[in-house]
C-alpha cells in the first residue's frame, strides 16, 4: 500500500467541513457574503436585508429512531431545526424546501403524517413550502430541509462578532431533550423484551416533549427587535452547550469563561438525569444535544435590556485570551470546556 487513507473519525465532523471549505473561496458571485462556517449562508438581497440560507439532513437510524418517534413530529423537528438556524443569525424564515428518500415501509398514510408535522410547522413559523424533491432510499427515511430567511443588514449576527467582556447569555433550560431521549431510548429497551407493556412516560412529560417536539426561538428574535437589542454573536444549540461555545469562541477568537452554578435546567431534567441515568446534570447541559435554544453575547451596556428576561440567563464572559475556555465548577475549581458533541463518525 502505497498513499494511505485517511478515516473520517480522524479528523471529525468539523475537521471534514473545514476540509472542504478549503477549496471553495466563494469569490465567483459578488452577492455571496457568507458561505460555508455559520449557522446559514448570507447572500446580498436589496438595499437593507440579506438573505439567509440553511440546509440540514435527519436519517433514519442516526438522528431518529422511528419505534419512538412520531412521524408527525419527526416533520415538525425537520423544519424546526432549520428555522432555528435562521434564528441563530438573527433572521425570520420565510420559506423552505422539502426533499425525502423513502424506502418501501412507508405508505402513502406515513408520508402524509410527516407533512403534517411539516405544515403545523409551518404555520408556527408562518413559513411557505415551495419545493422540494422525492426519491427512493434501500433503508430507512431520509429528510432534508433548507430553509430561506431574512434578516436586516444592521442586524445580522455571525458567530464571529463576540469581543473581550460581552456577556454570554442563553436562552430556555439546556439537558432536557437528552434526557428525553434516554428515557424513550430505556423504554425502547424495556418495550422490546416485554411487548405487552405500555411505556411509562408519566413522569418525564417534559423531557420527553423537549427531544420530541422542539421549537425554535424566534420569539427571542422578535423580543431582540423590540428591545433593540443586536447580540454581538449567535449561534443555535443543537450539538451541546461547550461545542457551540468552541465555535463562538474560535470564530471570535477569544476566550469563554462560564459558571456551572447559572447554567440553566430545569428540575425534572437535574432529577431524572441525575437519579436515573447517574449523569451529572452539568454534563447533560454541556454535552446533551438538540435543544434549540440560543447561545449568544451582548455588549455590557446592554445588559439592561435583558436582565429581567425571564427566559434569558447570563452564565458567564467573553475574554481576550483564545486559549481559555474554561468552566468554573461550583466548588470554585476550574475545568477546561471541551466539545463532546453529537459526532456521528
Ligand atoms: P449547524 O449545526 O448549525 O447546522 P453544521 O455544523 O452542520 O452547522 O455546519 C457548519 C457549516 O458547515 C455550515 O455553514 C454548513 O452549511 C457547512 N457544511 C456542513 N456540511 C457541509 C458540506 N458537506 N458541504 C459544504 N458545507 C457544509
Ligand atoms: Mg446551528
Amino acid at each position: 500500500m502505497g498513499t494511505s487513507l485517511t478515516p473520517i473519525q480522524q479528523i471529525g465532523e468539523f475537521g471534514l467541513i473545514e476540509k472542504i471549505q478549503k477549496h471553495f473561496s466563494n469569490k465567483l458571485q459578488k452577492n455571496t457574503i457568507l458561505g460555508i462556517g455559520d449557522d446559514a449562508a448570507i447572500l446580498e438581497r436589496d438595499e437593507h436585508n440579506f438573505t439567509l440560507i440553511s440546509t440540514d439532513m435527519l436519517l433514519e437510524g442516526i438522528h431518529f429512531d422511528l419505534t419512538y418517534y412520531p412521524l408527525k413530529h419527526l416533520g415538525y423537528k425537520a423544519v424546526v431545526c432549520n428555522v432555528s438556524d435562521i434564528a441563530a443569525m438573527n433572521g425570520i424564515p420565510e420559506q423552505i424546501t422539502v426533499s425525502i428518500a423513502l424506502s418501501s415501509k412507508f405508505t402513502v398514510e406515513a408520508v402524509e403524517e410527516i407533512y403534517e408535522g411539516i405544515r403545523l410547522a409551518c404555520e408556527n413559523y408562518k413559513i411557505d413550502l415551495i419545493g422540494g424533491d422525492t426519491t427512493t432510499s434501500r433503508t430507512g427515511l431520509v429528510i432534508s430541509v433548507t430553509a430561506i430567511g431574512k434578516v436586516s443588514k444592521q442586524k445580522v449576527v455571525k458567530r464571529s462578532g463576540a469581543k473581550p467582556n460581552d456577556i454570554i447569555c442563553v436562552t430556555g433550560d439546556l439537558g432536557g431533550s437528552y434526557t428525553g431521549l434516554l428515557v424513550l431510548q430505556r423504554e425502547k429497551v424495556t418495550f422490546k423484551a416485554n411487548p405487552e407493556t405500555q411505556p411509562q412516560l408519566d413522569n418525564y412529560d417534559y423531557v420527553v416533549k423537549r427531544h420530541l417536539k422542539p421549537e425554535a426561538r424566534t420569539d427571542v428574535i422578535h423580543e431582540f427587535a423590540d428591545l433593540d437589542l443586536v447580540p454581538t454573536a449567535m449561534i443555535d444549540i443543537s450539538d451541546g452547550l461547550a461545542s457551540e461555545l468552541l465555535h463562538i469562541s474560535k470564530n471570535s477568537k477569544c476566550g469563554v469563561i462560564i459558571f456551572e452554578d447559572k447554567l440553566p435546567i430545569d428540575p425534572q431534567t437535574a432529577t431524572v438525569i441525575n437519579d436515573e441515568f447517574h449523569i451529572s446534570p452539568t454534563t447533560a447541559v454541556l454535552n446533551g444535544g438538540e435543544d434549540y435554544e440560543l447561545l449568544f453575547t451582548i455588549r455590557q451596556q446592554d445588559y439592561d435590556k435583558i436582565k429581567n428576561h425571564p427566559d434569558v440567563t447570563p452564565i458567564g464572559y467573553v475574554t481576550d485570551s483564545l486559549q481559555e475556555r474554561k468552566l468554573i465548577l461550583r466548588a470554585g475549581t476550574t475545568a477546561e470546556i471541551k466539545a463532546q458533541g453529537w459526532t456521528h463518525f
